[in-house]
């Protein structure tokens, strides 16, 4: 017991003498109670705030920690992600999906189960089938906002002095997240123009851009695949087309008039070929026809109905209906030869037409 706690304890025994100087003490001491009392509260409530202060740096911490992951993901962003075009389902090729387990290995404690869903088993092998399921939107900015709000709304963060940085920190993750979206789809938008533009990559360098009939390219494709099916099963004949003193179009008319010759030339091929046919420019004002399963007589009948069909047909230029001839070579391809001895079997036909007075079609069996 203390000298106060003494002095209390005389002044309210029975019998205490009374003076105005120990009514004083009384409410000194009282005062001093009251005072002891306010203290124990204050450092109470200065522990509540050390301890709120704690969390509030724990969750700057974490805060922190959620804006530098959002600043990694958006910089280690990078890939394709596989997601098809149709049915908008991500495919499992390339080695995505180990990629996706090993990056939430990397930011999380989730492991990715390797079980196959009952929907996926595929009756005959037992195993997943290709596709698997669509992605889910990343809402990372969404759910911070939702915790901003919540904090934002406790009485007791009110006025806190943290609460702006809390919040300023909170806006920032949110803006970072809401850009990784942004630049996620922008990533899937590219992979979608990749895709449009290696297709038309592809169509271009098999496409003559004049004439948009396929070009030599194409053509040499299409004479590999016929001549490894003319070892086994039907062969065909080739036709090289030559425009007929095409020099002279170029002369008199101008090269653009020559250009739109070459165009209508296209055009009646496009239009006068068979349904397995393929038509090509070989080159400058040559064009070659590939002819599935046709013999001489076959060949020398469509070409020479092309040949009087090209004879019939005028372009217009000014007040002027120009008309032209071709020269056709044509050669039947032997299954023991190469499509390159063919070539050159219908070329020297060709020639042979040319030598005849052009505006003719010779087949390489004539020679
Ligand atoms: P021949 O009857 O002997 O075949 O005579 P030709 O004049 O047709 O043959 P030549 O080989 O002497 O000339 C072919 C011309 O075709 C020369 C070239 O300028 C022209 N030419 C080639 N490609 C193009 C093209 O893309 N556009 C135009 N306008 N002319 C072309
Ligand atoms: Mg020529
Ligand atoms: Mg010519």
């Amino acid at each position: 017991m203390d000298r106060t706690e003494q002095l209390a304890a005389l002044l309210t025994a029975p019998g205490a003498v009374e003076s105005p100087l120990a009514a004083l003490c009384g409410e000194v001491i009282a005062d001093q109670k009251r005072l002891h009392n306010r203290l124990e509260r204050i450092s109470r409530i200065s522990d509540g705030y050390q301890g709120e202060l704690m969390r509030t740096n724990r969750e700057l911490a974490a805060a922190n920690e959620r804006l530098a992951k959002a600043l990694d993901d958006v910089r280690t962003l990078s890939g394709f992600i596989p997601i098809c075009s149709r049915c908008k389902r991500v495919r499992d090729d390339g080695g995505f999906w180990d990629d996706v387990e090993t990056y939430i290995g990397r930011h999380s404690d989730a492991v990715l189960g390797h079980s196959v869903c009952p929907d996926c088993q595929d009756p005959a092998h037992g195993h997943a089938a290709p596709l698997l399921p669509a992605r889910t939107d990343h809402d990372e900015a969404d759910a911070e906002g939702a915790h901003l709000a919540e904090v934002l709304a406790h009485a007791e963060w009110n006025g806190h002095p943290l609460q702006a940085d809390y919040q300023r920190l909170s806006m920032g993750f949110q803006k970072l997240a809401r850009r990784l979206n942004k630049i996620s789809r922008i990533s899937d938008g590219f992979q979608t123009q990749l895709k449009h533009l290696n297709a038309a990559l592809a169509r271009a360098s098999l496409t003559d851009p004049l004439t948009n009939l396929p070009n030599r390219r194409a053509m040499i494709e299409r004479l590999e695949l016929a001549t490894d099916a003319a070892r086994t099963g039907p062969g065909f004949a080739v036709a090289m087309i030559d425009i007929d003193h095409f020099k002279r179009i170029n002369d008199s008319f101008g090269h653009a008039v020559g250009d739109a010759v070459l165009r209508m030339l296209a055009t009646i091929l496009t239009q006068a070929r068979g349904e397995d046919d393929f038509a090509a420019r070989w080159g400058g004002e040559e064009f070659l026809l590939l002819l599935p399963g046709c013999d001489v007589a076959g060949a020398r009948a469509h070409c020479e109905a092309l040949r009087a069909r090209i004879e019939s047909e005028r372009i217009e230029h000014h007040d002027k209906r120009i008309g032209i001839t071709v020269s056709i070579g044509v050669a039947v391809h032997e299954p023991v030869l190469s499509f390159e001895d063919t070539i050159r079997d219908a070329d020297r036909a060709l020639y042979a037409a040319k030598s005849y007075g052009r505006n003719t079609v010779v087949c390489a069996e004539d020679l």
